[in-house]
């Protein structure tokens, strides 16, 4: 007998069900989910992992999809549709699906909804926990892979939404030295106030910008002071230019950090000497 998932709304067969490609789950991990452990067809700590589900879910400002009485419903609906008596039931709520953007959208959005349920082996587990099991050690690094183009992109999303309510287009992570690693979608860059142009080394834990790149291959030959080096929030507010580059943003200069003007508070001559050459150049390659 094939097993089903719900899937928004509707119940389908396990192996055709499926989520819109623009599921901010799927492409931006923007979304929580939990699993209860099942006994006689109930859910154990019935409570504890809805209170966990909420919280979560409150803490991304993702609305519940459904009443809790009718979530409950879903659930044992999709337990008894695959006959699991003792096993484990998982949900899965995303903000939804929208246009890839890291911040919300900005039209509301239903959140889309996944359950899925599966029948254990309570017997198999009785006998591993009667031999016990060994665990490794590993390195924390959650989430301390910022080198990695990854989809995991939450921290991301919830730093791009901050910066749309300030009113602002991007937002620069500070690290706990109170040095600024990167944006949420983009390398940061400053001229320093000794006319330097200062960008994280590629060591930290930012991701390597294939812009970040060509503007310093750029910058060396136009034989500008480039130092691939840290800079603190307070450097980049005494700077005299701070721009950022992605693929997206190009070269975008920056005139303003928090509540702080940079230089004259316009565009700077390096950074629109930067854009326009870097726009120059990738048109020249492409043509
Ligand atoms: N840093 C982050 C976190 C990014 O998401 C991006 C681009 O999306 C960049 C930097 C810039 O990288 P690239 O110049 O390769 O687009």
């Amino acid at each position: 007998m094939g097993r089903i998932a719900y899937v928004n709304g509707r119940f389908v067969r396990h192996a055709e069900a499926a989520v819109h490609i623009e599921d901010r789950g799927y492409q931006l991990a923007d979304g929580v989910y939990e699993v209860w452990a099942v006994f006689d067809g109930d859910l154990a700590d019935r409570e504890g992992h809805f209170a966990r589900l909420e919280r979560s879910l409150g803490e991304l400002r993702i609305a519940m999809p459904m009443s809790r009485r009718a979530l409950e419903v879903v659930l044992g609906e999709t337990l008894r549709r695959n006959h699991v008596r003792d096993g484990l039931i998982y949900l899965q709520i995303s903000r939804g699906v929208a246009p890839r953007d890291h911040a919300f959208p900005t039209r509301p959005v239903r959140p889309a909804m996944v359950v899925t349920a599966k029948s254990v082996d309570l017997a198999a587990g009785e006998t591993r926990a009667q031999a016990g099991v060994k665990v490794i050690t590993t390195p924390e690094t959650r989430w301390s892979r910022c080198d990695i183009k990854t989809v995991g992109l939450l921290p991301n999303v919830l730093a791009k939404q901050a910066a749309r309510e300030a009113g602002a287009v991007e937002a620069w992570f500070v690290d706990e030295l109170g040095l600024v690693t990167e944006g949420a979608s983009s390398n940061a860059w400053i001229v320093d106030a000794q006319g330097v142009l200062r960008t994280r080394d590629t060591q930290a834990n930012i991701l390597r910008g294939v812009t970040r790149n060509a503007i310093l291959a750029l910058a060396r030959e136009l034989e500008l002071k480039v130092d691939e080096r840290p800079f603190s929030l307070a450097e980049a507010k005494a700077a005299r230019e701070a721009f950022i580059t992605g693929a997206g943003s190009l070269v975008l200069p920056v005139v303003q950090i928090d509540d702080a003007v940079i230089g004259e508070g316009r565009p700077g001559p390096v950074a629109k000497r930067l854009r326009r050459l870097y726009i120059e150049e990738a048109r020249r390659s492409a043509a």
